[in-house]
């Protein structure tokens, strides 16, 4: 019997986090026939095929896609336009064309274009992700319980839609469908402007002449911390999303910068209640968070303990 949401042959561009996740998570749950898969440099190919995840390792993104009946392209987002355009003449008619990319507005401008009308392009953004990069950073667990974003442009076919998210559902994810440009403004608000403060905040410690390196990292558990395993992430991915959801990010900092000013006026006033009432409301969003299951009530953001030395 077929499993939901399998692909007899699927064509992954790309493995790094999520391409290496995917891969996983697709042999795992049995939604994968073959999986060939491309990477740019020597170096990932090789350790790809290390690993023993996937069938074929090839460099040649036109050769990869030759036969696939899904093509995710698991690469930054300033890349998947020339890549659908390399890529387009080789698909195979009636195939789904996706991607991952953290914004959704710039992939539909970028990739359109370069699909044949024979192809389903149904773009998809798992909201799911770590610090981490490279083929060594997939597992197979990462989608489950996290939400996948489907984008189709206006007149895509009902089945590849549904065949696309029966595939994500089948990796563990939910899946919600809505226009790139809500996607991009919610993501924006989410996502976006989260990881520009952190790696605004971690440059500002960096940069106090009064901190030292060694304090930074000592009473790093004040919250930096945190934000430093955000300022993290790939610079390339991060460069690549803010270049192309600049207009959503934008709208957004502006409204926080507003915001920021009436934190910093009540501070400067001794306004208690406005700081009061203000934090009384952040936690309840933080509680609703938890409530949904979109994170964990645990100490330490749900990190392990074990690290823990006893006295
Ligand atoms: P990653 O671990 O850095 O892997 C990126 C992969 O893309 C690697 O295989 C890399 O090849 C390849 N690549 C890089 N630049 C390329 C180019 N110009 N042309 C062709 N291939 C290229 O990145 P990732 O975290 O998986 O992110 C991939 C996509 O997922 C991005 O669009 C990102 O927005 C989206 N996404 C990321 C997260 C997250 O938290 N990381 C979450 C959701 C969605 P080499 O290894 O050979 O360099």
């Amino acid at each position: 019997m077929s499993v939901a949401g399998r692909f007899e042959r699927i064509a992954l561009i790309g493995f790094g986090l999520i391409g290496g996740s995917i891969a996983r998570a697709a042999r795992q749950q049995g939604v994968a026939g073959e999986i060939v898969t491309t990477a740019r440099s020597e170096k990932t190919r090789a350790r790809v095929a290390e690993l023993g995840i996937v069938d074929h390792v090839v460099a040649s993104n036109a050769d990869a896609v030759k036969d696939a009946d899904l093509v995710i392209l698991c690469i930054p987002v300033g890349a998947c336009g020339p890549v659908a355009a390399e890529i387009a003449p080789h698909l195979k008619p009636g195939a789904v064309v996706s991607d991952v990319g953290s914004v959704k507005g710039a992939i539909v401008r970028d990739m359109a274009p370069h699909l044949p009308a024979n192809v389903h392009f149904v773009p998809a953004h798992p909201v799911a992700g770590t610090e981490n990069s490279g083929p060594d950073s997939g597992f197979a667990e990462l989608f489950i319980n996290r939400w996948c974003i489907l984008t189709p442009p206006d007149g895509v076919d009902a089945g590849a839609i549904d065949h696309l998210r029966a595939f994500w559902a089948a990796l563990g994810a939910k899946v919600e469908i809505m226009t790139p440009d809500h996607h991009d403004r919610v993501l924006a608000i989410t996502s976006h402007l989260p990881h520009l403060i952190a790696y605004t905040i971690v440059g500002t410690a960096d940069e106090l002449a009064q901190v030292t390196e060694s304090e930074v990292i000592k009473f790093s558990a004040g919250g930096f911390r945190d934000f430093t395993r955000i300022a993290a992430s790939d610079p390339t991915m991060w460069r690549d999303i803010f270049l192309s959801n600049k207009d959503a990010v934008l709208d957004m900092l502006g409204t926080f910068t507003e915001d920021l000013s009436k934190l910093t006026r009540a501070i400067r006033r001794g306004d208690g209640d406005a700081l009061f009432d203000h934090f009384t409301r952040t936690r309840a969003i933080r509680r609703g968070i938890v409530d949904i299951g979109q994170d964990s009530a645990a100490p330490d953001f749900g990190r392990p303990l074990p690290q823990l030395k006893k006295p």
